[in-house]
C-alpha cells in the first residue's frame, strides 16, 4: 500500500503546470494524472480524448459497469494570467504562504480537480471496491467553448453516469444551479455618404444604438430565480464609425444575455430576430448578420432529490452550511446535462469571486475539506 497522497502537493504541481488559455496545453496535465493512476490500471478503465497535438482530455472509469454511477467533471484550462507584473506572486509557482495557495487555477479549478483526484486514489489504495461506476472527467478547454465537455457528450463514455458533482469554486457551498449564457454579436451593414447628407446614406451606428435599445426593452422581463437572481443582458461592445463627419456604412454590436431555468433560448433568438427585423424595416436597404458566440442553457437541479439531500447531509456532517445557493457562472455542465439529464451539483473549494483574478488564491484548508466531502460522496453513492 502506498503512502497517502497529498492533496496540497497535488494542487501545487497542477498549478506549476501552465494550462492558459488560448493554448491550454491541457496534455501535460493529463500526463501527470495518468502517472498517478498507472499503478491501478487493473482497476480502471482510462481514455483519453485527444483534441490536438497538445491537447486533451481524460475519463476515468472506476469500477463496473452498470447504471447508478457518479461522474465528478473538472476542467483542466485556465484563464489566461493577464499581465503578470500585476501579480504578487508568480502565477505559476503555486507559492505556498499562511495556508494559501497562489496562482492561476488555484481555485478555477485545480483545488477542485486535485480534490476529487485524491479522493479516488485514496480509494483504489485501499482496495475499496466500488459497486457501481466513479467517472473522473477531465476537460480541455471550459474557458473557451467547452471543448472537451462537447467531445465527451458526443461519445457514450458516461452512460451509466446517474449523477453529476462539479468541483467549480463555491465555498463548499451546494449550488444546484447555473445561469445559460447567450452572448450575441451584430454585424450592421448600411452605406456610407457624406456628414452633410445623411439622406443619402443607411447610418449603421444609429441603427445599431436602437437596436440595443430595442433588444433591451423586449427582452426585458420581471423574472427572478429565487437562487439565480435576475434575468440580465448588457451590451458589452459596440465597433462603428470612422469620422465625424462620415455617416457610417458599418457598425458591430455584441451582447451578453444571462438566462435563468425557464427561459429558452430558442424563443430568445425568435424574440431577436423580430427586433432585427423590425430594425430592417426603419432603415430600407440596411443588412445585419447575427452570430451566436456562444449558447449554454441554464440549469438547476430538484433541490427535493435524493441527490442533493445526500450531498446536503455531508456538507452538514463536515461542519459547513448546507443550504442549496446558485451559481451566476456557467460550466460543463451546461454541454453535458443536456445530453445526461440527471442531477447534477457545483460544490468546491475556494470562493468563487477569486476565480479568474490576479493573486487567484486558494485556502488548504478548504481543499482538505473538499476533499473530505467528496471522499464521502464516492463511498457513498458508488
Ligand atoms: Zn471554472
Amino acid at each position: 500500500m502506498k503512502e497517502q497522497y497529498d492533496v496540497i502537493e497535488l494542487l501545487r504541481d497542477m498549478v506549476r503546470i501552465d494550462t492558459c488559455q488560448p493554448e491550454g496545453n491541457e496534455k501535460q496535465l493529463v500526463n501527470l494524472i495518468r502517472d498517478l493512476f498507472s499503478s491501478y490500471s487493473e482497476d480502471i478503465v482510462l481514455t483519453e480524448i485527444e483534441h490536438s497535438e497538445n491537447r486533451s482530455s481524460l475519463v476515468i472509469r472506476i469500477g463496473p459497469e452498470v447504471q447508478g454511477g457518479l461522474a465528478f467533471v473538472g476542467h483542466l484550462d485556465t484563464v489566461s494570467v493577464g499581465d503578470r507584473k500585476t501579480w504578487s506572486h508568480d502565477p505559476h509557482s503555486a507559492k505556498l504562504v499562511d495556508d494559501t495557495i497562489y496562482g492561476r487555477g488555484a481555485v478555477d479549478m485545480k483545488a477542485g480537480v486535485a480534490a476529487m483526484t485524491v479522493a479516488a486514489l485514496d480509494y483504489l489504495n485501499a482496495g475499496f471496491k466500488f459497486e457501481k461506476p466513479l467517472y473522473l472527467v477531465y476537460t480541455a478547454g471550459e474557458e473557451n467553448g467547452c471543448l472537451g465537455a462537447r467531445a465527451i457528450a458526443k461519445s457514450n463514455l458516461l452512460e451509466f453516469a446517474d449523477a453529476f458533482v462539479i468541483p467549480e469554486p463555491t465555498d463548499i457551498k451546494p449550488a444546484i444551479a447555473e445561469k445559460g449564457a447567450l452572448w450575441l454579436r451584430f454585424y450592421l451593414e448600411g452605406k456610407l455618404a457624406h456628414g452633410s447628407k445623411p439622406e443619402e446614406g443607411i447610418n449603421a451606428v444609429e441603427a445599431a444604438v436602437d437596436l440595443s435599445k430595442l433588444i433591451k426593452e423586449t427582452m426585458s422581463v420581471d423574472l427572478k430565480h429565487k437562487l439565480l437572481g435576475d434575468f440580465t443582458l448588457s451590451v458589452n461592445r459596440f465597433e462603428g464609425g470612422i469620422m465625424t463627419n462620415v455617416i457610417p456604412a458599418e457598425a458591430m454590436v455584441e451582447m451578453d444575455i444571462r438566462t435563468l431555468p425557464e427561459q429558452n433560448h430558442d424563443r430568445l433568438l425568435e424574440l431577436i430576430d423580430s427586433c432585427i427585423n423590425e430594425i430592417l424595416e426603419a432603415y430600407p436597404g440596411l443588412a445585419i448578420r447575427l452570430e451566436t458566440i456562444h449558447n449554454y442553457p441554464s440549469l438547476s437541479s430538484d433541490e427535493d432529490s435524493d441527490f442533493i439531500k445526500k450531498i446536503q447531509g455531508y456538507v452538514r456532517e463536515a461542519g459547513l452550511p448546507d443550504k442549496v445557493c446558485g451559481m451566476t457562472y456557467m460550466t460543463d455542465a451546461a454541454v453535458l446535462i443536456p445530453v445526461y439529464p440527471k442531477p447534477f451539483v457545483i460544490i468546491g473549494p475556494g470562493h468563487e469571486s477569486m476565480a479568474h483574478q490576479v493573486d487567484e488564491a486558494v485556502k488548504v484548508e478548504s481543499v482538505n475539506l473538499a476533499l473530505e466531502i467528496y471522499k464521502r460522496i464516492m463511498k457513498d453513492l458508488t
